[in-house]
């Protein structure tokens, strides 16, 4: 069995090279995002699907700022002391979707374990005013687990996006190196709540952390004795040397071998590919 033990870094293989995004439309939604100072996780993370999401109408936006009270040893967003909540957060992140014109927007945050609400009081203003100012668009919310505080994630269930979402991000057993303040079963009762309340649920793993293919189906079996709809599998990447290394680049036959395994264990719909992110492709997720 694999774990997250070798230091040495491994070569990137072919599969996993991407053309940068072109044409028209897109070099157009660059230039607004880019005079208006709109902060996507699109454009800040850099992500290689940027083309394809926003020719589609899709964004990503981070909310509650930009320092996270975790430190996940997967995640380039930094860790520390956030800063005051903004209270015009939820306006800011509304006008950027009218601006970009996004048809389905993924809201995420980083995890707020300073704050008594866990910052659901601002992800509920901010889907109510996407609501508000951009009649038709649906949304994915990708939220943190509260700390298990079920009234927290009670009030995102009452605000009713279309999905929410909530990634275990690896395997029970790698739980504890990945994801250090996290738990595995917390993480589930998340999903098990939301599908509970009738609302579409969605979750994501990172392969390629040192995971064996028996963990993959087992982390797929808890996801759909909660209900969960949706499942995102993608290969993981290392931020900087100081974050977990790769323990195995997943070849694309083996992305689309995952997919059918989990289709066949009874999720409605899979996402599984070595670029996928779990807000790739996020409109084709809806219901
Ligand atoms: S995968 Fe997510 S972060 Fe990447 S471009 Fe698409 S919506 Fe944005």
């Amino acid at each position: 069995m694999s774990s997250i033990v070798s230091k040495e870094k491994k070569k990137k293989p072919d599969w996993l090279k991407v053309r940068l995004p072109s044409g028209p439309e897109f070099t157009d939604l660059q230039k607004i995002v880019r005079d208006n100072k709109l902060n996507t996780i699109c454009d800040s993370g850099n992500c290689p699907n940027k083309g394809e999401c926003w020719g589609e109408g899709t964004a990503t936006f981070m909310i509650l700022g930009n320092i996270c009270t975790r430190s996940c040893g997967f995640c380039a967003v930094s860790t520390g002391r956030p800063d005051d909540v903004d209270i015009y957060e939820p306006l800011k992140v509304a006008k950027a979707v009218k601006l970009m014109n996004v048809k389905h927007c993924v809201i995420t945050s980083v995890d707020r374990d300073d704050l008594a609400d866990g910052g659901s009081d601002i992800w509920v203003k901010t889907i109510a005013s996407i609501r508000r100012l951009n009649s038709g668009t649906t949304m994915e919310t990708l939220i943190p687990d509260f700390k298990g505080d079920w009234d927290n994630l009670q009030r995102l269930i009452e605000a009713a996006p279309e999905i929410i979402s909530h990634n275990i991000e690896t395997v029970k057993r790698l739980t504890k190196e990945v994801r250090i303040q996290a738990k595995y079963d917390r993480s589930m009762e998340v999903i098990r709540r939301v599908s509970e309340a009738g609302i579409r649920s969605k979750s994501g793993l990172m392969l390629g952390l040192g995971e064996t293919d028996d963990e993959i189906y087992e982390a797929m079996d808890d996801l759909v004795s909660v209900n969960c709809d949706v499942l995102t599998m993608g290969q993981y990447l290392q931020p900087t040397s100081k974050h977990l290394p790769v323990v195995e680049f997943i070849h694309p036959d083996k992305f689309e071998a995952l997919k059918a395994e989990g289709i066949k264990r009874g999720f409605d719909y899979v996402e599984s590919g070595p670029l996928v992110r779990s807000s790739y492709h996020a409109e084709r997720h809806m219901a």
